[in-house]
């Protein structure tokens, strides 16, 4: 069989799904390569991950096309056969022969409003053992966990193996401050992390004293690299809740720059309606995400002198 694949929103990140099916067919012996015009295929997969990205209108020739990923319909799963599969590499020949992607758990037991995993995935559960990530000597893990530390005694015996086998990784959907304990912080410390950074969310106020915790107790145990907060701004946060949780962080920025210390950085990301997802973005929340998101911008100026746009500055929101 000849196969078409087509990654429609990935924009060069690995798209885990596609790398299982291209692995998959291509053990059956079939032909896979990246779908294009004008060519015939048996089979083509199309995979979205976002419903808020545009879709590929392409007429492509095909006896057959599967389309797949939350963009496309949230219950959508691979087949168990597929899902097990170690992901095919050499599809994405960008990705650094050292660093491998995958998942140790599926699924959060939290219930978030704005959040599509708890009604994609269901609870929290083992899924993959590090050593099945790390495949062909690839040591730097890129792991997509929802909830990790929700996983209790399996993200521990995860950890320290993680930490025994001088695995490098990177938790890039962040980790749980709320569920740091005393045992996770002596574990995360110890952790190599991919760019010395670690990812919390702070999605409301009442995270914000959650990562100081957090982060006071994994820095006591001597912990010295930087922290990265994703921050949702909008939905249920109007912009006051929003500029402030985002401008605590800006403070926080400063002062660990002022005083030397492993600095903490906020990234803004714009509430999406998961049920609506072409509802309009308001300007002061892109405006906000710009602010945050550039570095230089962030650590130049605060966001009431910050000017987006010619002419525009954003003291304007305050008044
Ligand atoms: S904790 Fe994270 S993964 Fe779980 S429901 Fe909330 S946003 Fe989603």
């Amino acid at each position: 069989m000849r196969i078409g694949l087509i990654d429609v929103d990935g924009h060069n990140f690995p798209n885990l799904a596609l790398m299982k099916i291209a692995g998959w067919h291509k053990a059956q012996g079939d032909d896979v390569d990246w779908a294009i015009g004008f060519e015939h295929y048996d089979r083509i997969y199309m995979s979205k991950v976002f419903n808020f990205s545009p879709d590929d209108l392409t007429m492509y020739d095909a006896d057959e096309i599967i389309k797949g990923g939350t963009g496309y319909d949230i219950a959508s799963q691979l087949p168990d056969e597929i899902d097990r599969l170690q992901p095919d590499y050499s599809i994405y020949p960008h990705i650094p022969t050292d660093t491998a992607y995958g998942f140790l758990t599926r699924g959060c037991p939290n219930k978030c409003p704005w959040c599509v995993v708890p009604r994609k995935e269901g609870r929290i559960r083992p899924y993959m053992d590090c050593d099945e990530i790390a495949i062909e000597g690839r040591t730097k893990l890129v792991l997509m966990d929802n909830n990790i530390l929700a996983a209790g005694d399996y993200a521990v015996s995860q950890l320290q193996k993680i930490i025994e086998r001088g695995y490098r990784v990177d938790f890039n959907q962040a980790l749980d401050a709320r569920l740091v304990t005393d045992e996770f912080a002596q574990l995360l410390a110890k952790i190599r992390w991919i760019d010395r950074r670690i990812r919390f969310g702070c999605d409301t106020h009442g995270q914000i004293k959650e990562c100081e915790r957090a982060i006071a107790l994994i820095n006591s145990y001597g912990y010295r690299g930087e922290y990265f907060l994703y921050t949702m701004i909008g939905g249920k946060s109007d912009f006051k809740e929003s500029f402030e949780r985002v401008n605590y962080w800006w403070e926080r920025n400063r002062e660990c720059r002022e005083q030397h210390k492993p600095n903490i950085y906020p990234y803004a990301q714009p509430y999406r309606n998961p049920d609506n997802p072409h509802e309009p973005i308001p300007e002061w929340q892109k405006d906000m995400a710009r602010w945050v998101n550039k570095h230089q911008c962030f650590q130049m100026t605060d966001f009431a002198n910050f000017s987006p746009r010619k002419g525009f500055k954003c003291k304007e929101y305050f008044k």
